[in-house]
């Protein structure tokens, strides 16, 4: 793990130290820090004050299913899936966790029989289909619960009983995907992380039952720890708003404001008539990771031993034109037939991914995040692309 660097007393820390030509990069984890560029441009507007006398209470809307939802995100959110239009709203409970893994959890334990493990009841089984983001078996697993268990690949399960996890632009490898078992006593759970302008085309409006959305891919507001959950049926989303109370009696009200914010200066840019083209969030994302994904492509070629996933593109309904799918994870392969391990071979060379083995795929493959800063990007594409 990097050392953080020791901010002065009282000053936010600024999470990764800075790399030099020669520095260990590590593009192992998905840090969205390529997006504090966009919003060190847009001076006041996603920035909040609030007095020593707010946000005290832990109750935000008693009348709400979930309660501790600060109305102002519960709106803000809505207002943005509209103007995008990747989601279905109307119909829907939104629901706040502390960054989608806590809603992700939730959804298990909503969506899990209540089994009497005593009595012999076998665990609930989560599936994804592989390469599946590596956090699924992890937390699924972590605390070793009765009520679910991790049971792999959803392409070799068998059984029809499970909740399918569904990322789709699916992280390690941008793959649009869609849930592929289909039974009676199945439940699907969409993590829609980077259905976003910047990643892909927004080609439909996703209306599934349960929907996970978090700013830290939307916006890059990692650090703010804010994630929302569309949800389709009332008891669905009463038994997640359960697991949050009894979790951490609800999320960071500050964190929510602060979320509502960001978003909002979101919405604003694009819909408000005075706001400049340079702060609209998408448009800058896109061209960002347009250029990214060209100078990746151009340093593998160049390489001549490693391989990406082909380009696809859809005509997108939010920019009205055509669009390339540019995933937040580049899922990079090593064709050099000495080399089995990828991940240790990149080490080797100073660059820092996350092995295919985690994902549960070909070691030979490795993930590597596409949202870290200029400078560690640039020092990225340029080793890699003088690897033999
Ligand atoms: N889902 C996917 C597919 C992700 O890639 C991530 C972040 N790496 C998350 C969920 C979790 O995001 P959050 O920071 O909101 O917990």
């Amino acid at each position: 793990e990097p050392q953080l660097s020791m901010p002065k007393a009282g000053a936010p820390s600024t999470g990764k130290p800075a790399v030099t030509p020669d520095s260990v990069i590590n593009l192992d984890h998905g840090d969205p820090t390529m997006f504090e560029e966009f919003w060190r441009g847009t001076g006041s507007a996603a920035e909040i004050v609030i007095p020593g006398w707010q946000t005290m209470s832990y109750f935000s809307d008693v009348g709400n299913v979930c309660w501790f939802l600060e109305p102002g995100l519960d709106h803000e959110v809505r207002r943005l899936h509209r103007l995008v239009g990747n989601a279905a709203v109307d119909g829907y409970h939104v629901l706040v966790g502390t960054g989608s893994t806590q809603l992700f959890m939730a959804a298990l334990y909503a969506l899990s029989p209540r089994t009497d493990s005593a009595a012999g009841a076998a665990p609930m089984s989560v599936v994804s289909t592989a390469p599946y983001y590596s956090s699924y078996p992890a937390v699924t697993d972590f605390l070793q619960s009765g009520l679910f268990r991790w049971a792999g690949d959803a392409n070799t399960f068998k059984g029809d009983t499970y909740i399918e996890l569904v990322c789709s632009p699916n992280n390690p490898d941008g793959a649009i995907r869609e849930a592929v078992l289909s039974s009676e006593s199945s439940i699907a759970v969409h993590d829609l992380a980077y259905y976003w302008p910047q990643y892909t085309a927004i080609t439909k409006r996703a209306d599934h039952d349960i929907m996970l959305f978090t700013v830290s891919k939307s916006t890059g507001h990692a650090g703010t720890r804010i994630g929302w959950a569309l949800v389709k049926d009332r008891d669905v989303a009463k038994r997640m708003t359960k697991f949050i109370e009894l979790n951490t009696i609800g999320v960071s009200k500050d964190s929510q404001l602060r979320a509502a914010k960001v978003l909002r200066a979101v919405s604003d840019a694009y819909e408000l008539p005075e706001t400049k083209e340079a702060h609209r969030l998408f448009d800058y994302g896109r061209r960002k990771m347009v250029e990214r994904w060209s100078m990746l492509r151009e340093a593998a070629a160049a390489s001549g031993i490693f391989s990406l996933p082909e380009e696809t593109s859809g005509f997108c309904n939010f920019t009205k034109e055509m669009a390339v799918t540019n995933p937040a994870f580049a899922w990079l392969r090593c064709d050099r037939e000495d080399v089995e391990d990828c991940a240790s071979f990149l080490r080797g060379h100073k660059i820092l991914t996350r092995s295919g083995s985690q994902f549960g795929a070909d070691p030979r493959y490795v993930r590597v995040s596409m949202l870290d800063r200029d400078d560690a990007y640039d020092i990225f594409v340029k080793r890699l692309s003088s690897l033999q």
